[in-house]
């Protein structure tokens, strides 16, 4: 048996589950994150019936360090065929961690195309980081960003961190506004300090009307406003504002492997080799499997100085 968390009602389960049997690769997880996504999963009082946790490191059986791209897709219909899985419309469509069982447990069984290659220099306790990094990554393509261009990001969150060290990577001068100082601190071995001017993109990650109205506040006129919050809300933006910078808003979801470049989650794990201190900047708590109560309520509440909450697994 080996223990795994989920939850129900609001409240967080921890589980004895059986060992993971049947098809795909043995993972034994190292790191598992908690996302925001989890906390809306865990508040919206519904039932999860599978193993929670989509940001997840590890290591195979012979010791292969690797990240996991926690999607599940058919492959073969029109999006996959473009590379753009995170759009599959085969009803099969997974994501570990919500649709089916995920990584904040001790092993997990993944299909082979789920395997990030990670550099064997790399901090696995740190490595479970690829996953958000790839949506900022994704964010970015699809909104044909370069080094030229001005970014800023809205929001100090864990999406907000990797969106901010993602642009440093790419080359672009990069800005963040944030609500609370330790994720202001957090930000600034990347250049970033408080927006000043205009910015050709600015990368919401928090959502709510106020966040987008910062967003378009801090437009160039013809700028664009990538979205990476989660969606759970209407998107409202301010009217007038927008209009009259003639912005764009762009959608962003999870990642994929559109364009030139391979996928976006094998670019993340480049971007974390390359920048080694975000890890330890960003993920603030660690907390074995079994401090799972504690741990959610820690990642729930930033006066706790919380940006990243990590399980510690198989350390
Ligand atoms: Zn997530
Ligand atoms: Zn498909």
């Amino acid at each position: 048996m080996m223990l795994a968390i989920n939850y129900s009602e609001g409240k967080v389960n921890q589980l004895d589950v059986s060992k993971p049997k049947g098809e795909g690769i043995l993972v034994n997880i190292s790191t598992c994150g908690i996302c925001g996504t989890d906390m809306h999963l865990l508040h919206s009082g519904m039932h999860l019936p599978h193993i929670a946790g989509h940001e997840i490191s590890g290591f195979l059986q012979d010791g292969t360090p690797v990240a996991i791209e926690p999607l599940n897709y058919c492959g073969s219909c029109a999006e996959c065929k473009q590379g753009k899985y995170n759009l599959c419309s085969s009803e099969e469509f997974d994501i570990l961690g919500a649709t089916t069982d995920g990584g904040m447990t001790e092993k997990m069984l993944v299909p082979e195309h789920c395997l990030v290659a990670l550099d064997k220099n790399m901090d696995l306790k740190n490595s479970s980081l690829v996953e958000p990094i790839a949506v900022a990554v994704h964010g970015y393509k699809i909104t044909n960003t370069k080094s030229k261009h001005r970014v800023a990001v809205v929001g100090g969150g864990s999406i907000g961190q990797c969106a901010v060290v993602t642009a440093y990577w790419m080359g672009c001068e990069v800005d963040l506004f944030a609500r609370y100082d330790h994720q202001k601190e957090a930000a600034e071995i990347w250049g970033a300090n408080e927006p000043n001017g205009e910015y050709d993109r600015v990368v919401d990650t928090v959502g709510n009307p106020d966040a987008l109205a910062k967003c378009v506040e801090l437009l160039k006129p013809g700028g664009k406003v990538i979205g990476l919050a989660a969606g759970w809300e209407d998107i409202t933006l301010p009217g007038l504002g927008i209009l009259n910078k003639e912005g764009s808003f762009y959608t962003s979801r999870i990642y994929d492997a559109s364009g030139d470049n391979g996928r976006d989650i094998d670019n993340a794990a480049r971007v974390l080799f390359e920048n080694p201190e975000f890890g330890n900047k960003v993920i603030t708590h660690r907390f074995p499997l079994d401090a799972a109560e504690e741990a959610f309520k820690v990642a729930d509440d930033r006066k706790s100085g919380s940006i990243k909450v990590v399980f510690d697994i198989n350390v």
